[in-house]
């Protein structure tokens, strides 16, 4: 589970529930999603697993993860199933004598020890790096400053204690939310900053000037760098990111598969193309060798290792990567089919993974139906801002051309 205030009350009902149908149970206590998911993987007893958390979101939520054996998200007809057994009540009760046992296990040694294994340590300790993380008291408390300090960092932890009421910042690591870190990273002298969500599968990144750096242009960074490793591949990203991706993975002599929006189809799809790599634009990376889900303190290890094998600091690292500017905006669409078909023909070359992407050779369009709401998104991405500009200029009328 995560930190939040309701996660103790879930778990409880959660293994109240699966202990009801006859399985035993393993209590991990408060870890991050990525090292339940690694515990999950490497034990090859155990079928799966249910994390208790609501990710990056406001502090009055609360949800539940479902995993399979090989550490992977539940896909989405994966979940649709287990609702159905759910409502349709076909799930086993045992009787009193089968009911299962709970047993407890601390999984953070395994999970440091299994990120520790798969990056250059020596390299990163070599380089004494200084590095800032914040914590957002959130469930990854528990790990990265450890994680990072037998890395042989000197680290600095900012709202290092796990509280459920995240008193210091919302748990999205996102750009606006991590100003303390941007701040003490220019204060301390550090070579890096790093920020994670409430259940730490995500990280995002301030370089040593204290700039935040956008979670695209890291997700091509780090494309580019398995691209490069690997002499080539697939790298896998769903189509709502940024064309920089494609750029960087490209010129390393790689190649991009888009899919629909959501992790669970990122790394179902990386697993089908034997992917290098994958991850979303939003901090979100996945590293085949080590588990096929996002893992914010492997992302911050394998930052810090490229950091110490190119001898070079974040800001140089990145200045390789192909600027876009990115603007969005929103439609109603109470027709989702119809505004589908008129793209289809609107837009015939368009990747219909979701929505329907088009590219250009500067820039890209993406216009896609929301599945809750009865809205449109569109985004635009160009070389410069009045191309974007453009671009959802495009959008936008074709949408009123097709819903008329
Ligand atoms: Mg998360």
């Amino acid at each position: 589970m995560d930190a939040r205030i309701s996660s103790h009350m879930f778990k409880n009902a959660v293994i109240a529930g699966v202990t009801s149908t006859g399985s035993d149970v393993v209590d991990l206590g408060l870890i991050p999603t990525p090292a339940l998911q690694y515990y999950i993987k490497i034990n090859p007893k155990i079928p799966g697993g249910i994390v208790v958390t609501a990710s990056h979101n406001p502090k009055e939520y609360n949800g539940i993860k479902f995993i399979q054996d090989d550490g992977r998200e539940f896909t989405r007809e994966m979940d649709e199933e287990s609702e159905r057994m759910y409502k349709n009540k076909t799930y086993r009760i045992a009787s009193w004598q089968d009911v299962g046992q709970v047993y407890t296990e601390d999984c953070k040694r395994l999970y440091i020890d299994g990120i520790k294994e798969k990056v250059d340590a020596d390299a990163i300790a070599a380089k004494s790096f200084k590095v800032v993380v914040d914590c957002g008291n959130g469930a990854c408390c528990v790990t990265s400053p450890q994680l990072l300090k037998e890395l042989g960092c000197a680290v600095v932890s900012i709202n290092a204690h796990p509280d459920g009421r995240f008193p210091a910042r919302n748990p999205e690591p996102v750009e606006e939310n991590v100003e303390q870190l941007k701040n003490v990273v220019a204060e301390t002298n550090a070579n890096l900053g790093v920020a994670h969500d409430g259940d730490a599968d995500r990280a995002t990144f301030v370089d040593e000037k204290g700039r935040f750096v956008s979670e695209d242009v890291i997700l091509a960074l780090m494309a580019k760098y398995y691209v490069e490793n690997s002499g080539g591949g697939v790298v896998v990203t769903p189509v709502s990111s940024s064309r920089c991706v494609e750029d960087a993975v490209k010129a390393a002599g790689g190649e991009v598969v888009y899919t629909p929006v959501g992790s669970p189809v990122v790394a179902e799809t990386m697993l089908k193309t034997r992917a290098v790599f994958g991850g979303e634009g939003n901090g979100g990376l996945i590293f085949p060798e080590h588990l096929l889900a996002r893992d914010g303190a492997m992302s911050a290890a394998k930052i810090l290792e490229l950091m110490a094998l190119e001898g070079k600091p974040l800001s140089e690292l990145v200045k390789d990567i192909p600027k876009y500017h990115t603007i969005k905006t929103k439609v109603p669409c109470r027709d989702k089919l119809k505004l589908l078909k008129g793209l289809k023909e609107e837009f015939p070359e368009a990747n219909f993974a979701d929505g329907a992407r088009i590219d250009y050779e500067d820039g890209w369009l993406l216009i896609r139906p929301s599945g809750t709401e009865p809205i449109a998104r569109i985004f635009a991405e160009g070389k410069t801002e009045s191309r974007a500009k453009e671009l959802l200029e495009i959008g936008m009328k074709a949408v009123k051309r097709i819903l008329g």
